[in-house]
């Protein structure tokens, strides 16, 4: 199934404290929040609605956990799906899903829909050519618009999607009343890595004499580059070679090791590790 059915315990949990960095991004989004949990304050002087924001930034960065904070500080369900799911399906599938995804976040508002990926579906159209499930593909970003332009201020959803390729999207997707919010999701700096290891150092039981602040503070430098995707999977790689050690804690040789081999893995493994 590409998305939960629709209840009301799919409440997400995951709070804007959940997301390190990002300050920039999380100040923009604090409106969606607004409108989901006060709708009438925006209806009442006559304001348009968000109804879309667009995430754009690497693989890895938060798009998702962003999402779901902010589903999360407006107490309402998450309903997502990828864009990739649609490609290889027979037509007429992934329009259906769009609409049955709507439904139940209209159903069961207010709420959230996160589309991640959303350039597998949404890229420009009209170029024709052999690529395959084009027809499918058409159809659901079709589904989708049709959806998006059926809210009126009462409706209580917000659409957000990620991508990092905002320039092979379809213009149609980024006018106003659709994604016409950008928000840009980088890659973190080294002070925003060591906020991204604060954050995911926290479950891990480390060795005597090892705190956590300095941990964090020696691995942002030692991982430039690393998204928030790869800092999760570091702690976790670490917290695993110290099991098979049989040790009690981790060590900082357990953290070197598994940065060895998340470095290793990242060209193969990137995509995986959302
Ligand atoms: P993709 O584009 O590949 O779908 P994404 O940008 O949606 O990636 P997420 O799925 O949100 O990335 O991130 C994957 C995981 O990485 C998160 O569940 C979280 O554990 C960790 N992570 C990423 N960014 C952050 C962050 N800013 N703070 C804390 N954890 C993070």
């Amino acid at each position: 199934k590409a998305f939960p059915s629709g209840k009301k315990d799919l409440k997400s949990q995951t709070k804007f404290i959940d997301v390190a960095g990002l300050e920039q991004a999380k100040a923009e989004v604090v409106e969606f929040v607004d409108f989901l949990k006060e709708p009438k304050k925006y209806e009442k002087l006559g304001a348009r609605v968000p109804r879309g924001g667009l995430f754009v930034g690497p693989p890895g960065t938060g798009k998702t956990l962003l999402a779901k904070a902010v589903a999360g500080e407006a107490d309402c369900p998450f309903y997502s799906m990828s864009g990739s799911d649609f490609v290889e399906m027979y037509v007429g599938v992934g329009a259906s899903r769009v609409r049955d995804l709507f439904k139940q976040a209209r159903d069961n508002s207010p709420s959230i829909i996160f589309i991640d990926e959303i350039d597998a579906i949404g890229r420009k159209r009209g170029k024709g050519g052999f690529t395959g499930g084009n027809d499918e593909r058409e159809s659901t970003l079709n589904q989708m618009l049709v959806e998006m332009d059926g809210f009126n201020s009462s409706t209580g959803v917000v659409v957000l999607a990620g991508t990092n390729r905002v320039d092979i999207l379809d213009n149609a997707l980024l006018r106003p009343g659709r994604f016409d919010r950008q928000i840009a999701i980088d890659r973190p700096d080294m002070s925003e890595r060591e906020q991204i290891y604060m954050v995911h150092l926290k479950p891990l039981k480390l060795e005597e004499g090892l705190d956590r602040e300095n941990v964090a503070k020696r691995m942002a430098a030692l991982t430039p580059g690393f998204a928030g995707a790869d800092i999760s999977n570091v702690c976790n790689e670490a917290a695993i070679f110290a099991a098979r050690r049989a040790a009690s804690s981790v060590a900082m040789d357990d953290f070197e090791r598994a940065t060895e081999r998340v470095i290793g893995g990242l060209p193969k493994n990137n995509s995986l590790m959302s």
